[in-house]
């Protein structure tokens, strides 16, 4: 066996030629490429001689022998090829099957009495005899030894065009008994003899997960392989986390304009911001740069956090910078800092896209200078580098809206200042590890007292005079409404039209409220007056598309109507449904769906239920995927293959550890096992990779 990964094909032995071909058609040339053709499940076809054919509602597998065959011929409808067979052997020989293919009749050419068959299927009875319909079958060799399709823990595989389940299967089983585990070097370190892996290296891995003995050695083939996938992405979060300590801080230290501050609102914080400020204010005064995710709930409060945390930098003669994802969020955030900052005395600036294009940077607030203790902004606040001469603090808000690569950016333009990244997604555990890996993390896992609770229904679309009615009630009561127009298709222009339909039909029914309309197509400014009066109370409701997803803070708002609901994951409609909710006042989200569709309903049943973002993130987790919810914090990273990142979180901390101690051992990672992974590691080093 002197099989190595990169072999063609067509030096596998044993491997027929013209299967060579079809592989090749659909561009795989190498023993690499079929092995990494994953198996998407395993059917159990071992078959066990002593049990006798029985009526089954699940597949099941036996070796048989052929006694019979023959054709039968229904008018006008094919043949069908009809083969009867007993055990093979074993205390149920004798007992009769009949396999049965319909419209079938060239099976006769393929299978004759006296074959010795597998076959894999569901057993039916019809009048005390049984059959088996359409089973998977395949004719044993002389000696009835080597079976590749049944007999065995059989690997079933999601196909391409032009390449059948047996040609794969073929393909991979005399690749994966040629493959000389020899040339196939661990990435892992070797594993403890006492541990989970002992015995276990990458060779043995990558063949049993496509043909194991057992089921426990397919599971524990697939977690060597998810561990060796967390392995690199752990070396490379480590690395980078090493790498901005190294790179040398300043120290921030807090001082009584922190502590007026607090004792300025008009509130107190709860104690899951009290918590998490000082987390964020201890990394803050140590000397290593701070680089801290703080996650909460839409809702929660980070932004008071974060404006107590960006005191701290100011304080240190520091300016600090916060970065929204929209420009209505950072004029929100920007309002927000005037009122509880200017009467500290504190200088704040506003930068966004628009207004530079406009020609400048000129503000609501006067020059943007290095005599702005405060900088809020949107990623324009990227581009100008003059402004951002002595950054001590950087917050970003709704981190999953940005790469990682915005991020990066952001920071190198202050001295290493600290950073503060701020989400409303709330992350399971495991993927905090893994995606924020290089990240310490603060959760404020509670919510302010003294809030409305909010009652949420799904209901059908033809509801809406009913709706219509309810409004109007709330509005007398002087509350204001948002009423949501999702994405139709993925085209904005046409969320517009309908956004815009929508705000027809609803300023009829509503003619003795003003109605006020809000979408993406609106230069800044129009986008700017319609947020003001609609937070000012001059507009009762708000027609709008998703741009209010992130952030939006008018307490007084106590309905929504989110249209199309259907059309939405389960975390998105959730952050909608953050923007109310947020006063004194009982707050009702009502979910239209179109009448029939029951699916979508069961699935927003889960928001009617709870307003948990963290168990709705999991459901969406597990519907969607991580990739979907994450949005582009995932980007620039490899997808995880074997990884099943909810349940997985023991290998992921054991990756961490293994990493840990590769870096401690060998930080410029020069062993030869890590030659594949190390440019993938040191990669987005380059001002190039930040820059994508
Ligand atoms: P999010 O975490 O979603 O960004 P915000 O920071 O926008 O939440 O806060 C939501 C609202 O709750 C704001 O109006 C804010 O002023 C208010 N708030 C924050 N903390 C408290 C608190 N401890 N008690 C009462 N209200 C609070
Ligand atoms: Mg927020």
């Amino acid at each position: 066996m002197s099989l190595t990964l990169e072999s063609p094909l067509n030096t596998v032995p044993d491997l027929p030629s013209r299967l060579v071909k079809v592989l090749e058609k659909e561009g795989l040339t190498k023993v690499a490429e079929v092995i990494a053709w994953l198996p998407f499940r395993h059917e159990e076809r071992t078959q066990d001689a002593s049990i006798s054919f029985q009526v089954s509602e699940v597949p099941v597998c036996h070796q048989v022998l052929v006694t019979k065959t023959g054709t039968k011929f229904f008018g006008g409808r094919g043949g069908m090829f009809e083969a009867q067979v007993e055990p093979l052997s074993g205390a149920a020989m004798g007992q009769l099957l009949t396999l049965r293919w319909w419209s079938m009749p060239f099976m006769s050419r393929v299978i004759a009495e006296g074959h010795r068959l597998i076959v894999y299927g569901k057993i039916k009875e019809f009048k005390g005899k049984l059959s088996m319909d359409h089973p998977e079958y395949e004719i044993l060799d002389e000696e009835g030894t080597t079976t590749i399709h049944s007999g065995r823990i059989t690997p079933v595989y999601r196909l391409k065009a032009g390449v059948t389940q047996k040609t794969l299967r073929t393909a991979t089983w005399h690749v994966v008994h040629a493959l000389a585990d020899d040339f196939i070097t661990d990435i892992l370190p070797p594993p403890s003899e006492a541990g989970e892996f002992a015995g276990w290296g990458r060779a043995r891995a990558l063949k049993a997960v496509h043909f194991a003995a057992s089921m426990e050695d397919l599971e524990k083939a697939r977690r060597y392989l998810a561990l060796e996938e967390f392995y690199g992405y752990q070396l490379r979060v480590v690395r980078r986390r090493r790498a901005v300590i190294d790179s040398g801080g300043h120290a921030h230290v807090a001082g009584p304009l922190a502590r007026d501050f607090q004792s300025a609102l008009p509130f107190e914080m709860t104690g899951a911001q009290k918590r998490s400020l000082e987390e964020i204010q201890r990394d803050m005064a140590s000397n290593a740069p701070m680089n801290r995710l703080l996650h909460g709930d839409v809702g929660s409060g980070k932004t008071v956090v974060a404006f107590a945390a960006m005191l701290g930098a100011v304080e240190s003669g520091k300016q600090a910078a916060l970065m929204a994802p929209t420009q209505i969020l950072a004029e929100q955030h920007f309002n927000t800092a005037r009122k509880w900052l200017e009467p500290l005395g504190l200088n704040v600036a506003l930068r966004t896209g628009t207004r530079a294009e406009e020609g400048g940077v000129e503000l609501l607030n006067g020059k943007m200078s290095d005599k702005n203790q405060i900088l809020i902004g949107t990623h324009a606040l990227l581009h100008d580098a003059d402004l951002v001469r002595n950054l001590g603090l950087v917050v970003i808000d709704e981190q999953h809206k940005f790469g990682v690569a915005q991020r990066a950016k952001l920071i190198q333009k202050g001295n290493t200042p600290d950073v503060l990244v701020m989400t409303a997604t709330p992350i399971p555990r495991t993927l905090t590890l893994t995606i924020y890996g290089d990240l310490d993390v603060s959760t404020i896992d509670e919510r302010p007292k003294l809030r409305g609770k909010i009652i949420t229904k799904a209901r059908p679309l033809t509801k809406q005079a009913d709706a219509a009615k309810f409004l109007t009630e709330r509005l007398e009561e002087g509350r204001q409404a948002y009423l949501v127009y999702p994405l139709i298709e993925e085209s904005e222009k046409l969320d517009v039209t309908a956004a815009k339909k929508g705000y027809e039909q609803w300023c009829k029914l509503l003619s003795h409220f003003s109605v006020g309309l809000l979408h993406g197509k609106l230069s800044a400014d129009e986008k700017d007056l319609v947020m003001r009066d609609f937070r000012a109370g001059k507009l009762d409701v708000l027609v709008s598309t998703t741009v209010i997803e992130v952030g939006v803070d008018v307490p007084n708002a106590t309905v929504m109507y989110v249209h199309h609901a259907e059309r939405y994951g389960l975390a998105q409609l959730h952050q909608l449904r953050g923007r109310i909710g947020r006063g004194e006042h009982t707050s009702y989200c009502v979910l239209f769906v179109a009448d029939k569709d029951e699916e979508a309903k069961s699935r927003l049943a889960i928001l009617e239920e709870t307003d948990d973002g963290f168990r709705i993130s999991e459901e969406d987790l597990k519907r969607r995927g991580p990739g979907d919810v994450l949005g582009k914090a995932q980007s620039g990273q490899a997808p995880l293959k074997f990884a099943e990142l909810l349940a997985d979180t023991r290998l992921v901390r054991l990756a961490r550890q293994l990493a840990e101690k590769t870096l401690d051992e060998d930080p410029q990672l020069r062993a030869p096992r890590l030659a594949e992974l190390r440019p993938l590691i040191f990669k987005e080093d380059t001002p190039q990779a930040m820059m994508q």
